[in-house]
């Protein structure tokens, strides 16, 4: 198969992700328009060679031998276009951009999203969401590939969202292209003061200096917070290998340097086992192992 003209190609480079595991793929693919994207997805049928599609490689933890396949980034899917408050944007476009893009445009709605590495695409994905506000709340429509290849729009409320999850996570065969989303007005300096608040809070919170990839497990409903459960049995700066269980939050895995997926993947099913153990409760992962 002749990669190329389906988009911009590279070979045996490095896959981008948050926690740096250093696992790479043989072809990473980025198309330049959607229509290069739906001509490989044609051919790739008939070849069956495996892809994935890549985001801002903030959810997903990734093995540590070559990916056999394509993987592909959507980053030259990066329009964004108003027509009053509301705003089309591309799935390659990231949520921090289009966050000081909007408050620019003087909306607002975002500022939630300012600290997440997210692309509108993976933030769509998992429903991504911080301090009580959700990726959906401001969505009014996607247009994404189905697994037939058809180019199709669906309303927010067709689109089965929830806490960290949407209808594009439970079937993953679908491609994320665009989004349209309403944002209310705004004043920019209230904005920018809203970010300053959350990013001092993130930083108080998180363990920032170091590579990982935000909260490893969802938090069980109606109960005690991951982090807390977490921090309760003592496991904190757990480590295997270069994957060790953040001493500042329950919540995160952090890379001290050179973990591996498998360290990060042991550690995962070792803190899981002791919980449920412990605990009886089953810790329903949020991060997505990228396995092959
Ligand atoms: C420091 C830090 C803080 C974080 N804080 C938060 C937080 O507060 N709240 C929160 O919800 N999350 C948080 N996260 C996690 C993460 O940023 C989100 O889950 C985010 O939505 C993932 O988006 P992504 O573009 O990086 O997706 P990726 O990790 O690249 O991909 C995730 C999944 O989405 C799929 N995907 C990506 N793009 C598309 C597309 N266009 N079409 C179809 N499928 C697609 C991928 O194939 C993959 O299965 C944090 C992460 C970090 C590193």
């Amino acid at each position: 198969m002749n990669l190329e003209k389906f988009g911009f190609l590279e070979e045996h480079v490095p896959i981008k992700n948050t926690y740096k595991i250093k696992g790479q793929t043989r072809y990473l693919l980025h198309p330049k328009t959607k229509e290069q994207l739906l001509a490989f997805l044609k051919e790739q049928k008939n070849t069956n060679i495996p892809y994935f599609i890549l985001g801002g490689g903030s959810n997903i933890i990734i093995s540590d031998e070559e990916y056999p396949g394509v993987v592909i980034e959507l980053d030259n899917l990066n329009k964004i276009e108003y027509q009053d408050n509301f705003v089309y944007v591309e799935s390659g476009v990231k949520i921090q951009k289009l966050c000081m893009d909007i408050i620019d445009h003087n909306l607002k709605g975002l500022e939630w999203a300012s600290g997440i590495p997210a692309t509108i695409g993976g933030a769509i994905y998992g429903n991504a969401e911080a301090y009580k506000t959700e990726t959906f709340k401001y969505l009014k429509s996607v247009t994404y590939i189905d697994k037939s290849l058809n180019i199709v729009t669906k309303k927010k409320e067709e689109l089965s969202y929830g806490y960290r999850t949407s209808f594009f996570k439970e079937k993953k065969e679908n491609i994320i292209l665009s989004a349209v989303f309403l944002f209310p007005n705004g004043i920019k300096e209230e904005s920018l003061k809203l970010i300053e608040e959350r990013k001092k809070r993130r930083i108080e919170s998180q363990p920032l200096e170091y590579p990982s990839a935000g909260s490893v497990w969802r938090n069980p409903s109606n109960e005690t917070p991951t982090w807390k459960i977490i921090e309760e049995l003592g496991l904190k700066g757990t480590q295997i290998g270069g994957a060790k269980i953040s001493l500042k939050h329950g919540n995160f895995i952090i890379n001290t340097g050179n973990a591996t997926g498998n360290d990060i993947r042991n550690l995962i099913q070792y803190t899981s086992r002791v919980v449920k153990e412990k605990t009886g409760i089953e810790l329903k992962l949020e991060q997505e192992f990228k396995d092959w």
